[in-house]
This record gives structure tokens, sequence and C-alpha cells, in this order.
């Protein structure tokens, strides 16, 4: 018998997808690990996980108890499904910037949702400090802190990163990945490196972000920016501190829509536009690496989360952002 235990049981284990359309053109191996198949729809599914059975290991959360966090969306709806899987209540902090479908998602699932102006970090009116102090506020409630939480990036410390090890026979020359609290990319560099210090590790970033500048400058810059949703920092959250990088790759919104596109139209992949900054990286890594070698990156969500945007001719066309057919 081969029965997982309700959606709980259900996270992680995705495959590894071998992009063809890309890794035709490159000459590498360019593959992708289907995080969209998650059971909430993405990554993060992982990372809720982890931060809600830590909470209760730690006696933190108690029967009844509520869930707080500021997200950009994908956190929350895994953070949702978890709570109603477990007889959790869910509030979930969001700027109002993001996707009308993310919002939908957590209203079905029963999260109280509460969209704020999207402001700086460093506003004290920013969604993730107005979450943490609304949490403080309320009695039987966590705050979940993905950012800062460390057992965010021990989920990929201990699934992701395996997983991808098992899943090539060791076999990777490179991991890339954007970060949004950086959990991910954290925890697999770490498992990976462990492994094998020769695996090189590199942040893919969004325009806008500072990551990029920070991995070649030590400034962090955020100018610019990128109508991607989830990914891009303006700090070192705690998740990313002490965490092997090797170089940073910038791709602009342009070519994110221009991969993702090709997902869709060569691959039959329906992607989110954090997988068009995740494989435009690992595109341009393997240009710069060569023919032969083994790149792994992650296909964070699904593009039905973005429907009424990145897959929306007028939308993209009023952004500048038309892809060439
Ligand atoms: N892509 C999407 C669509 C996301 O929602 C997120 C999480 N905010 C990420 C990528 C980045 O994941 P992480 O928080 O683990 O860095």
């Amino acid at each position: 018998m081969d029965i997982k235990e309700g959606f709980v049981g259900t996270v992680g284990n995705t495959p590894l997808i071998r992009l063809n359309s890309f890794s035709e053109e490159t000459g590498c191996e360019i593959l992708g690990k289907a995080e969209f198949l998650n059971p909430g729809g993405s990554v993060k599914d992982r990372a809720a996980l982890y931060i809600i059975q830590d909470a209760e290991d730690k006696g933190l959360l108690k029967p009844g108890g509520t869930v707080v966090e500021g997200t950009a969306g994908n956190t929350g709806i895994g953070l949702a499904h978890i709570c109603n899987a477990k007889g959790y209540k869910c509030l979930i902090i969001i700027p109002e910037t993001q996707s009308q479908e993310k919002m939908d998602a957590l209203r079905t699932l029963g999260a109280e949702v509460r969209p704020v102006p999207a402001v700086p970090y460093k506003n004290p009116n920013n969604y993730v400090k107005l979450s943490g102090r609304t949490a403080k506020e309320m009695e039987n409630a966590i705050w979940a802190n993905q950012f800062d939480n460390l057992a965010n990036r021990q989920a990929h410390y201990e699934t992701t990163g395996p997983e991808i090890w098992q899943q090539t026979d060791g076999k990777v020359d490179a991991w890339v990945a954007a970060t949004g609290t950086g959990g991910t990319f954290a925890g697999v560099s770490m498992f990976l490196k462990e492994k094998n210090p020769q695996i090189k590790s590199i942040v893919a970033d969004p325009m806008g972000s500072g990551l990029y500048s920070y991995v070649k400058t030590g400034e962090i810059n955020t100018e610019g920016n990128s109508i991607t949703e989830g990914i891009g920092n303006s700090r070192i959250t705690a998740n990313m501190e002490g965490v092997p990088i090797d170089d940073a790759i910038q791709i602009d919104d342009k070519e994110a829509v221009r991969v993702i596109y090709q997902l869709l139209e060569k691959d039959g992949l329906f992607m989110g536009g954090s997988v068009g900054i995740n494989v435009g990286a690992a595109v341009a890594l393997a240009k710069e690496m060569g023919p032969g070698h083994t790149i792994v990156t992650v296909l964070c969500d699904s593009g039905s989360r973005y429907q009424s945007r990145l897959y929306n001719r007028e939308w993209l066309a009023q952004k500048g952002l038309l892809p060439e057919r």
C-alpha cells in the first residue's frame, strides 16, 4: 500500500523535470524541481509545514490557535491549507499589489485576509512587520515569520536538497534559484555544498532586488523593479545568513516573460513569473559554463495564479512586455 496521510503527507517528493527546449538549445541538462505539484500549488508548502510543525514541537502553537503571517501569497496559501488540515485559524496580511487570484484562493481556504499598502521593509507598516505586531497582540497565536524563521530553510535542507541529490544521482554542477525569504535557495545550497563543495550555488535576481549587487559588490542596491511576485529582497534575511553563494545572475522581466512563454509553447509547462527568472538564469549560466553541465532550478508555482497578469495580453502590452510570436 502507498497511501499519503492527507494534505500534510502529500507535501514534497516532487518530480525533477528536464526542460527539453532549453536543454536542447544550450547542450546542458536544465532541470526544474516541479514544486508547482505540491498539494497547495507551490514551493512554499514545504516551508509552511515545517514552520507549523516547529511551533507545535516547541509548544508555541496549541489546539484552536491562530497562525499569522505576512506573505506575498504562496506561503499564506500553504499555511491556510495546513491550518485547515490541522484545525488552526489563519490570518494573512498581504501587500495589496499581489494578484487577485492569490487573494481569492486565501479567502476560499477560509483564511482571514488583510490587504495593506505595499511599503518598503524599513517602514513600520510594512506587511511583514505588521504581521509580527498583530500576532503579538493576539491570544494563542504564532507569527510564522518566514523570512527569519530558520524552520523555513530547514524544510529545504531536509527535503528539497536531498531529493535533488537523489534524483540526479549526485550529478549536479550548479544550483540556481531566486530568493524571496531565501529559504529554498539556502536550504538546498547548504545541503548540496555539504555533499559536494564543487557544486556552484548561484542566486537568480529580478531587477529591483538587492541580492545581485550584494553578491557582486557587497552593497545592496534596489534600483529598478519587476513584475514577478514572491521574489526579490532588500535585505539579507536570517534564512540567507551564512549561506554559500558563488555568484549572482540578474534577469529582467522581458527575458522572464520570454522564458515562461517558451516553457508554455514548447514544453507544455504553464509557469509563474519567478520560474521565468529561475530558468532564465539557468539558461544564462548554461551559456556561461558551456555544454555538458547539469543545472538544477525550481519551478516554484503554476501560471494559473497569474492568469490575469502574465497570461493576459492586454496587461503585458501595457507593461511593454508582450512577447514576440
Ligand atoms: N517564487 C514564488 C512564486 C514565491 O511565492 C516564492 C516565495 N515567496 C519564491 C519563489 C521564493 O521562495 P523562498 O521564499 O523560499 O525564497
